[in-house]
């Protein structure tokens, strides 16, 4: 799985040939260093050229040169920044000439149209006042090495205990500091082609760099004597490496079968993570300024000093990110505003002041500490250094105190005026939506929200509604009710009424809760079959495409007119085990693509609903949500007096998240390395930069790194996410989290680091991105082997003696990695084959995986089970005291008695188990009457009694610990099939179930793999 690269169909890379002046998007991040027209320089290393002059921006290339380009007006990004984009829909009611979609090649979406597109950030010439960070490419500048080459001898001093505290910058001797008014980027090379980081050859082993001694906090790794029979076999591991293993090292040893030869695990013995996600905590006494784990986690707190060490290290090395986090403990964000001076960075990198820049000359400057050049302090920033170095005004800057800061962005960070909040819903209100109840739910959901969408008074709301015609609503604030508008031409897509489809929230109330009121009894007897959905979301686009957005669609049945009608292909069990088993996860039509890619470029985001009960192409679907930053939300067979309460939940949690809006996120780190890959939700705008047209605290990212040069020198390297975004509030913000990293030479240290949740999460996309272009299958072997490959080399790092067969050796780091390996291969998305999962089903699964944060993830893989009947039958428990429920079980069958009541709860469903010979009286109180009925046509209820009370308050908590979906309970007897079957006992991960392993045998498959060496 090293030569994964499943974003590559998806994602290209800029083509090669992109030569190094070319006109490069000028994003308002261009100023973020590194754009995307600087790379790859095909010559890399270039010897260190002349500072070019500040040119004007205008020199960004033909993109910004566009003849005849209207004066500045709130347009759509890249409005003026590709000239092969037509104009936007014109105000009349004539179909727009040429309009957006005469640019679509007739060719399947070529993955190289969107790497040619120019940014959609991309301002006009005269709009933006120049800034020096735009400047067009540059030449590289060389990285000065600093300081002299690294020493073999030099022992690994960093690992001792006294190492300086984490603040202190070693000084860099070889580095020149004559580097005044150099405007110089230095961009990480960008390869189409990323190493593998499997395939490097043999690199000249790890050096100890020459400031490991000055080095500030490494890893204290407490020193201690090799532990009784552990000798250094020569040829393996320093000393270091092994204390390292002895602290982390753990085993199971195998037994052998009663009366026979078989051997097994106990399972009394394996590990399990019954306390869930537990965030690392590597980090945190080394570099407490670093930004908190919520926000971004490594796979390993580390990184590896050269590409041969990385190359051990068989498992994903990378990031998780999610920047938009709740905050960690309830605190805030402190907001930086640097106005009227621009924001601190360094003028080489573009890297944001953070906590581990440093001060010197007085106060007059700051080194970088991404890329050490030493910048002048600008004059408005100035503040003297106190007796120890520290500026006397460190108390009152939290930029430089804590990991994690949102700065103000003026006036250069912007091309146009920061977009208000923008709500756009297109509902489906064919027969079968009129009869699932959705569309009653949905209309009394938004108007309950009316008071608590973000951006209140800016915030812009509109609505369609389509079956085999589009319904537009004109909801202009003068009128008392809104006009309805029909287009039935759905091949000559027309707006019928530009001004007055989206409107502004508080001046249209009125009109607005009119049409919520009677959007459901408006189709009531509507009797309409078909679906023109395709032409619906180019008549949104239409809609939205001035300002951006998010976009909100609720579909119930296949779109069966016009553009972007889907076929019933359903699933075929005939195509499992081929080669072409991986098209039925993919969309069919090339439509819902190229919608995606503008409506990026536009900035909408596009959330999918979807709730069909026949096959309803939740792959092609979803590419709305996938490009865009999106969210797919799938109920299947929805009905409202069933799944209405999870609806109302999550929809109401999507529409009042604090968003970040036309937002931008790139990953910055340190010269050396670099990110190769992303994973998630969102489109890459150039090599690096990421387009998030709206994102929130409920969506995470993940990218793999790998090392660009052979060996690194230094002892630290820092990781800066930034993402630039409109706050609902108007104001245009930069969101930055620094963490700085031990770089390390030893295999041992990079797995006592590791971080199981980053690595899971990482594991899992890579995994179900295989599911696109491979068979199920493979995917599977793939999770399967990497762990294998991981186990295998720490087992070789290990003394001879220890590597003992009936042993599975593996780090304390890394001990649920097994069992998590095993809950993906069983997950929804990745299970069995055709017949295990419905194909929506599975692909929506899929599409869960690449978004959610990692706690979310593991909680999906190894949901918790808890015993529930005890505590409610405890004579008295004090209204908070929920304690004795959240000891959580293990996913066997063993765990449950059918004396008892347990609830299972994976964060997106709970369902609640009764035993067989349950208590009566529990049943009784928690059903009411209904406690003999068949469960399945019982939705639980609060009754009038404190069992009951106690049974909601639980369900409560568990729904609380995180918002982001709404966990409906489904009940079900023990004993009673299937149901019993498919909702609880195929999730019981631990238990051999069909074809698939039990955790023992799972464990024994690996261990048996891991020795094959
Ligand atoms: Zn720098």
């Amino acid at each position: 799985m090293g030569t994964e690269n499943p974003g590559r169909p998806t994602f290209p890379s800029r083509p090669a040939s992109s030569p190094f002046g070319a006109a490069q998007p000028v994003t308002p991040f261009s100023s973020t260093g590194p754009v995307a027209g600087s790379e790859p320089p095909p010559y890399r290393p270039t010897p260190p050229a002349p500072p070019q002059a500040a040119t004007p921006f205008s020199s960004a290339g033909p993109a910004a040169a566009r003849p005849g380009a209207p004066g500045f007006r709130p347009a759509p990004p890249g409005r003026f920044s590709d000239p092969s984009i037509p104009p936007p829909p014109r105000a009349s009611n004539a179909p727009p000439p040429g309009g957006p979609y005469q640019q679509f090649p007739a060719a399947p979406f070529p993955p190289t149209t969107q790497q040619q597109q120019r940014a959609p950030m991309m301002g006009q010439a005269s709009q933006a006042p120049p800034f020096p960070a735009s400047l067009p490419a540059q030449p590289q500048m060389p990285f000065v090495p600093m300081g002299s080459p690294p020493s073999q001898s030099a022992a690994p001093a960093h690992l001792g205990p006294n190492a300086p505290p984490p603040t202190f910058q070693p000084t860099f001797p070889g580095y020149p500091s004559k580097q005044a008014g150099a405007e110089m980027q230095a961009p990480p090379m960008h390869s189409n082609f990323p190493a593998n980081q499997g395939n490097y050859g043999p690199a000249p082993p790890a050096a100890a760099s020459p400031f490991l001694s000055h080095q500030g906090g490494y890893v204290p790794s407490p020193p201690m004597a090799p532990p009784v029979g552990m000798q250094q076999p020569g040829s393996v591991p320093p000393m270091g490496s092994v204390q390292g293993l002895a602290e982390d090292f753990n085993a199971l040893t195998m037994q052998t079968r009663p009366g026979t030869m078989d051997p097994l695990f106990d399972p009394k013995e394996l590990p399990r993570p019954l306390e869930g996600d537990v965030e690392s905590k590597n980090l945190a006494d080394m570099y407490p300024m670093n930004c908190s784990p919520r926000y971004v986690r490594l796979t390993t707190s580390a990184v590896p000093s050269s590409q041969s060490l990385a190359s051990r290290w068989h498992l994903p090395l990378g990031a998780v990110v999610c920047p938009l986090a709740e905050p960690p403990g309830g605190e805030e964000v402190p907001i930086v505003n640097f106005a009227p001076a621009s924001v601190v960075r360094c003028r080489r990198c573009r890297t944001y002041v953070n906590p581990y820049m440093t001060f010197t000359e007085a106060g007059r400057k700051f080194r970088c500490n991404v890329c050490t050049l030493l910048n002048d302090v600008p004059s408005e920033y100035y503040a003297q250094l106190d007796a120890t170095g520290k500026r006397v005004d460190i108390n009152q800057r939290p930029e430089l105190t804590k990991g994690t800061v949102e700065f103000v962005a003026p006036a250069e960070y912007m091309v146009r005026p920061p977009m208000p909040p923008v709500y756009f819903f297109l509902i489906d209100v064919s027969i079968s939506a009129v009869r699932s109840g959705m569309i009653e739910v949905v209309a009394n959901t938004i108007k309950s929200c009316l008071d608590e969408l973000p951006g209140f008074p800016r915030t812009q709301i509109g609505f369609a509604t389509f079956d085999s015609t589009i319904h537009f609503y004109n909801m202009k604030s003068s009128l008392t009710q809104p006009q309805m508008l029909v287009v039935s031409d759905l091949d000559d897509i027309f707006i019928p009424l530009p001004d007055d489809l989206l409107v502004n929230l508080s001046e249209s109330r009125s009109v607005v809760e009119t049409f919520l009121d009677s959007l459901s009894t408006m189709f009531q007897d509507n009797v309409n079959l078909e679906s023109a959905f395709g032409p619906a979301l180019k008549s949104a686009f239409m809609v939205m495409s001035q300002l951006g957005g998010k976009l909100l669609i609720f579909q119930n049945s296949l779109p069966s007119l016009g553009v972007g009608r889907l076929k019933l292909r359903g699933d075929d069990s005939r195509v499992y085990g081929t080669d072409k088993e991986h098209g039925l996860r993919l969309p069919e039509d090339p439509f819902y693509k190229q919608m995606a890619a503008e409506f990026s470029k536009y900035q909408i985001s596009t959330n999918v609903y979807a709730f069909s009960d026949k096959y309803t192409d939740i792959a092609s679907l979803g590419t709305l949500a996938k490009y865009t930053a999106g969210q797919v939300y799938y109920y299947p067979a929805f009905q409202s007096a069933i799944h209405g309460e999870k609806l109302r939940h999550e929809l109401r949690r999507d529409l009042t998240r604090e968003t970040a809006w036309e937002a931008v996120m790139r990953i910055r780190c340190a010269k050396g390395v670099r990110f190769t890959t992303y994973h998630g939700n969102f489109m890459l705008r150039s090599t690096d930069l990421l387009a998030l047209p709206a994102v929130d605290c409920d969506k995470a990212f993940a990218m793999q790194l790998s090392l660009e040069e052979t060996l690194l020198t230094t002892q630290t390297m820092y990781f800066q996410v930034a993402l630039l975004y409109t706050a609902s509030c108007g104001e245009r913000r930069i969101r930055v989290h620094t963490m700085a990293v031990p770089v390390v030479t030893e295999l041992a240290d990079i797995y006592r680091l590791a971080d199981t949740g980053a690595i899971v999460s990482l594991l899992s996309r890579l995994a179900i991105e295989k599911t696109l272009s491979q068979k199920l299958e493979d995917a599977r072997t793939a999770v399967q082997l990497r762990i294998v490959k991981g186990l295998r080399e720490y087992r070789n790092l290990y003394a001879v003696q220890h590597r003992l067969a009936n042993r599975m050796i593996y780090p304390e780091s890394l001990k649920f990695l097994m069992l998590y390996g095993l809950a993906l291969c069983r997950s929804t998305a990745l299970r069995g084959g055709y017949g295990d999962v419905p194909l929506d089903e599975r692909c929506a699964a899929g599409h869960i995986i690449m978004t959610v944060t990692i706690k979310r993830l593991l909680k999906l893989l190894y949901p918790s089970l808890i015993r529930l009947d005890e505590y409610l039958l405890k004579a008295s428990v004090p209204a908070d005291d929920l304690k004795s429920v959240e000891r959580r079980l293990p996913l066997t069958g063993e765990s449950l008695d059918s004396r008892g009541l347990y609830i299972y709860d994976d964060g997106f469903r709970c369902i609640i188990w009764f035993g067989r010979v349950i208590s009566p009286d529990i049943a009784k109180n928690l059903l009411g009457a209904d406690f003999a009925a068949e469960l399945s046509k019982t939705t639980l209820g609060e009754q009038d009694n404190e069992m009951s009370r106690r049974l909601m308050r639980v369900l409560e908590k568990l729904r609380n610990t995180d918002r982001a979906y709404y966990q409906l309970s489904h009940l079900v007897r023990q004993g009673e099939q299937p149901k019993e079957g498919f909702l609880l006992l195929a999730n019981l991960v631990e238990d051999q179930m069909g074809g698939n392993s039990g955790y023992a045998e799972w464990m024994l498959q690996i261990s048996r793999q891991v020795q094959q060496s």
